[in-house]
Parts: structure tokens; sequence; C-alpha cells
């Protein structure tokens, strides 16, 4: 059996910090907005080289609250990609704004940025670029475009903690950076948990108070906010995985590279790395016509694989509804149909890599 992901191998490792932390969180019985959530913040910030970092309970708040934070609200139209997680697009709904879609470049997965300028309106307000499986979306024109039209850019981060653009980190770039700490993802708790990134002391102040309730000081309340704060347990558990997430990004490109050298069918795409950038490998996703067959022979041998993500989210039955929606966008149409996600954990070994691309390679 190989899954997607096992993170007990993980927690085997890393076994004796994880407990002692844990403990020493009971021990010291600060549980909500404690010390460990004050120091992951330092880290975090100094990490990307910003002033700010807001932990929040998790990847979608992160992006709901930063959404907040840039000014979005009813009636402002957001452009983003339909090749994402529902949840890139649910806050953007959420605050009764209007999510805009614009197609990807298929061989990133990533929202097109060439496509973007024809979708702003006298209602857009921001752009939330998401960085697909780890890979960066390409920002220098994103930014470009926002600065002409004076959108706020929210970098989508969840899945890319610690990827590279013409070297910057993502989540630096635009004007906040949104991450999760779910815990599948390339930095996680065990548990649900999310950061928010960012330079601007107006948009750090915003997130802080909207987290909390809407309150700075207790019991005075200036917004109507959420209970929106990260776990101090996760805090201690992210605390020690970031001492070792550029080492574990590393091994996951080397899996990527080993699982590039061993599969060899021409009918399959493998994931290819825009010039610039550092792909982080939160999914390993190779795209191929027979996919569903792929699949299947990968499953009769224990081995487990993923379809992200099925439906783009144009197509979704919610957003089809809620907006009226006949958009065709053919690249991430076909993507849905296409992809394929194969087991990606730092702690997966040479010897699985090579039997799943073996399984691969002699596929019907
Ligand atoms: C996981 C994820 C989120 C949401 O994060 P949660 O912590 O699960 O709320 C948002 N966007 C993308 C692209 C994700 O993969």
């Amino acid at each position: 059996m190989i899954p997607m992901v096992d993170l007990k191998r993980q927690y085997h490792i890393l076994k004796s910090e994880i407990d002692a932390a844990i403990g020493d969180v009971l021990e010291q019985a600060q549980f909500i907005l404690g010390p460990n959530v004050t120091r992951l913040e330092e880290e975090i910030a100094a990490y990307h080289g910003l002033p700010y970092a807001i932990g929040v309970a998790n990847g979608t708040d992160a992006l709901l609250l930063a959404l907040r934070a840039c000014g979005v609200g009813p009636g402002d139209e957001v452009i983003t990609t339909p090749f994402t997680f529902i949840a890139t697009a649910e806050v953007i709904a959420l605050l009764n704004a209007i999510p805009v879609f614009v197609d990807i470049c298929p061989n990133t997965f990533n929202i097109d940025c060439k496509q973007i300028a024809d979708k702003i309106t006298k209602k857009t307000k921001a752009i939330i670029p998401v960085h697909l499986f780890g890979h960066p979306a390409n920002m220098d024109p994103i930014m470009k475009i926002a600065e002409k039209y004076n959108l706020k850019v929210i970098e989508d981060c969840a899945q890319a903690f610690g990827a590279i653009y013409n070297g910057r980190k993502v989540g630096t770039i635009g004007d906040v950076g949104c991450f999760s700490f779910f815990p599948s993802k390339n930095l996680a708790g065990y548990g649900d948990g999310g950061m928010v990134i960012t330079k601007s002391a107006e948009i750090a102040t915003q997130i802080k108070i909207l987290r909390n309730h809407g309150s700075s000081v207790r019991y005075y309340h200036q917004a109507v906010g959420y209970n929106s704060r990260l776990d101090e347990i996760q805090a201690a558990i992210i605390r020690i995985k970031l001492k070792y997430i550029d080492q574990f990004n590393a091994t996951r490109r080397e899996n990527a590279a080993a699982y590039c050298n061993a599969i060899n069918r021409n009918d399959v795409v493998l994931p290819s790395v825009a010039s610039g950038c550092e792909h982080v490998y939160h999914q390993f996703t190779i795209r191929a016509k027979n996919r569903d067959q792929l699949a299947k022979a990968l499953a009769d041998k224990g081995i487990a694989s993923a379809v992200y993500y099925p439906v783009p989210l144009h197509m979704q039955e919610i957003f089809v509804k809620m907006y009226n929606l006949s958009l065709k966008l053919p690249h991430s149409e076909n993507c849905a149909q296409e992809v394929l996600s194969l087991p990606m954990f730092p702690e997966l070994n040479k010897e699985e890599i090579e039997l799943i691309a073996d399984v691969i390679n002699h596929a019907s």
C-alpha cells in the first residue's frame, strides 16, 4: 500500500520533538493566542523577510480575512483561476463579491496572465492567483496589471510554502500571502491552521482585529469579525516542522526528479517548471488521456492516486446557479479530464517511486 501522503512516517521521525512541544503547551496552559502562536508568527515573517504574519484558524479564513482587509465587499469582482480548490472562490462568494474565472496555462496549471486584462471591469477589485500544486503563478505580469488598474493581489499559497518566483518567496509579491496548515499541506499541523503574511501595517492590523471578533482591546469591538485564531498546539507543532521545511521541499524536488526519470511514456505529460521558478511539489501531477486506466492500474497494485480537481469551479453546480455561468474555459476543462496526482511526500522512498513509475509505464 502506498498512500498519497503518509503522515505517520514524518511523525515518527519528529516524534520526540513534537511530543515534547505538545507537552510544553499543556504545561504552560495558554491555549488561545499563546506564546507559540506569537513565536510562529515572528518566525514565518522572518522566513519571508516581511514585517507581519498573523496566524488564523485555517487557509480558507486566511483568504477570507485577507479579502476583507483589502476592502473587497458586495458587488466587487475578484479575478481568479477555476482550476483550484473550492476555498479560493468560496471566500469571494461569502463576501457577496463575484468570482471572475480566467483560464489557465496547461503547462503550469496556473492562471493565464495574458487573459486577465480582458476580464477587468469598473467593478474589479482584486486578483487571487493560486500557486497550484506548489508551482508559482506568473506573478510579474499579474503585478503589472494590478498596478495599472489599481487592484489588490492576494496570493493563495496554501499549496506552496517556500516556493520561489524569480528569487522571491511566494506570498511576498502581492499585497497579501495566504497559507494553510491543513495536515496534508507541505507545511502542516495536525489539525486546521492558517497564516496571512503582508508588508502592509494597515492590512496586518485589520486581520488581527478580524480574527479576534473585531476587537483589538478585549470586550471593545470595532468590526464584525470572526473567531479565527490559530490554535496554540498547532502552532507549537508547525514551529518544529518550519525548521525542516526547506529540507522537506528539497526532498520533494528530488522525488519529483526521480519520477520524471523513471516515467517513460510519451502519452504522459510530466510536470514542467517555468524558468525562474522553484516548485515545491505539494502535488506531483501528470496529464494523460488515459488517466482513468492509469489510476486503475495503480489501484490494482495498492497504489493511491487522486484527481485534483475533477470539476473546474466555473462548472461547479453552486457557482453555475449563483452566477448563471455558461463559460467555456478549455484548458481548465481539459486538465480536469487528464490530470492525475501521484503519491508525494518527503518520506516517500526511491523504491516506491520506481514501483509507481513501473506500474504507469506498463499500464495498458
Ligand atoms: C487547502 C487549500 C485552501 C484552504 O485551506 P484550508 O486550511 O483547508 O481552509 C485554499 N486554497 C487552496 C489552493 C488549497 O489547496
